[in-house]
């Protein structure tokens, strides 16, 4: 039995629903349907969320807002209309949406989550009817029904456990269940949304509850891509990515998915398909937790800038007890969190986010490695770039620093720093900044071929 969510770009207009139709219908194992608030038809259009987001500013403004609420309104309308659907539905969307705007505004922490949850809300009662009407009994569940509570941090709600049990009771339904995305209810019935992109999450945690053999995430491209596709033209979709080659991928830059959203289907051992709702042939991504035999050493390559480096040396640093604890206890003392710490005898770099760091910060640090550190030297090197070339079967492969290093000098890329954790999911390039594209292009080529892929 499989859970399927669909993205805001999949329920964007009439046309988009006709293909969720016939992707729901084309297999019976669809069982819960879980969407997101429509999306955009085209670069120039909004998002519901983001009218809803607008609509809350001028209700909190004490300004008129019919404009806002007729705006979004005829956003569902419209797709009624085109599909074909009874009135009575338009006509419940209308009065949710309307409603929105009685709610208290003082003391009420979680005006804001009731308001964007209401594009997600209002399109699932649409896509039920739409079902319906169409031949799939088919129900729309509220998160407060199908039990999804979570806790009460509005715009960034999270999980309860004790939720899984109750949601593993939607499995007694013979009809589909359309369940609206991106938010849950607390414990005292409030309604409060995940971060934004959270219906994902919401897809995820029904999943795990339902226990689904599959967790199908549709989106409007084929899966995940082994490279950046603004940086490689047509890059080719990873067939097979184990979640921990996910979250690294993630890591430097790849954003398919919600981060959140891995969570309950890894903790769940549940497999995740990354699929076209517009290619629905295309067997896309699939996230699994092991590999299987024969795969190759490595799936994709990412890269990311805005990283900095404290570089620092110090004679005979290797025989000193405690130093990379008191370089440490620096960072911690002044909150700025690291990333990676390659380290050689007598040097060592902390590398880091530059949004971790202020002038006067930098300015700290180098005073207090030398004061309390005692170093010879350091210095902080701006303009940072990650590469990051990931794949698990890495470790059981021999040559794949060797590929990576001859591409990277055949282009004349200079590696500043590498480093490769020893669970070998990933080996780590740092370049300056300036190299990032041609140093993702050169690596793209030596494990994936060149084809048509270069710009
Ligand atoms: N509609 C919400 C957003 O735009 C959640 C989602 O689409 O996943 O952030």
């Amino acid at each position: 039995m499989k859970v399927v969510k669909f993205g805001g770009s999949s329920l964007a207009s009439a046309s988009q629903l006709e293909k969720v139709l016939h992707i729901v219908k084309s297999d019976a194992e669809r069982r819960f349907v879980v969407v997101s608030a429509p999306g955009k038809r085209d670069d120039q259009d909004t998002k519901v969320t983001d009218a809803l987001i607008k609509y809350y500013r001028q209700y909190i403004a004490g300004n008129d807002v019919s404009k806002e609420q007729n705006w979004i309104i005829n956003r569902y309308a419209d797709m009624v209309a085109e599909l074909g659907l009874k009135s009575t539905i338009i006509e419940k969307i209308s009065k949710s949406i309307i409603s929105l705007a009685t709610l208290p505004i003082e003391n009420n922490e979680f005006l804001y989550d009731a308001f964007l949850a209401a594009g997600e809300n209002n399109n699932a009662k649409l896509i039920a009817a739409y079902f319906n009407h169409n031949g799939i009994p088919a129900r729309y569940v509220h998160p407060r029904e199908a039990g999804l509570v979570v806790s009460s941090e509005p715009g960034n709600a999270r999980i309860l456990p004790s939720s899984y049990d109750k949601l593993e009771e939607l499995n007694h339904s013979d009809e589909v269940l359309v369940i609206p995305g991106f938010f849950g209810v607390t414990q005292y019935g409030q309604i409060c949304t995940f971060s934004r992109g959270g219906s994902d999450i919401t897809g995820a945690i029904i999943a795990a509850g339902v226990k689904a053999d599959v967790y199908e995430n549709f989106t409007d491209v084929d899966g995940i891509f082994a490279a950046h596709p603004g940086i490689i033209h047509k890059p080719r979709s990873i067939a097979e990515l184990t979640y921990r080659e996910m979250r690294e991928l993630a890591y430097a830059g790849f954003t398919v998915l919600h981060d959140e959203a891995l969570l309950p289907a890894y903790r769940g051992k549940i497999p995740l398909v990354i699929k076209n709702t517009n290619n629905p042939e295309h067997p896309g991504t699939r996230i699994v937790h092991k590999h299987s035999e024969d795969h190759p050493p490595v799936v994709g390559i990412a890269g990311d800038s805005g990283f900095v480096s404290i570089n620092m040396s110090k004679y005979l640093m290797n025989r000193e007890v405690g130093f990379g604890r008191k370089a440490l206890q620096i960072l911690e003392d002044l909150n700025i969190g690291w990333e990676h710490m390659p380290t050689g005898i007598d040097d060592l770099s902390i590398i880091l986010r530059e949004r971790e760091l202020t002038p006067i910060k930098e300015e700290e640090i180098l005073r207090q490695l030398v004061q309390k550190a005692e170093v010879d030297f350091a210095e902080i090197e701006h303009d940072l770039s990650i590469i990051m070339i990931v794949g698990e079967k890495m470790k059981s492969h021999i040559g794949v620093t060797a590929t990576a290093t001859k591409a990277l000098s055949d282009n004349k890329i200079n590696i500043q720093m590498m480093s490769q954790g020893s669970s070998e999911v990933s080996i780590m390039f740092v370049v300056n900044k300036n190299q990032e594209k041609a140093a993702i292009r050169a690596l793209y080529k030596a494990f994936f071929g060149s084809s048509e892929n270069d710009e």
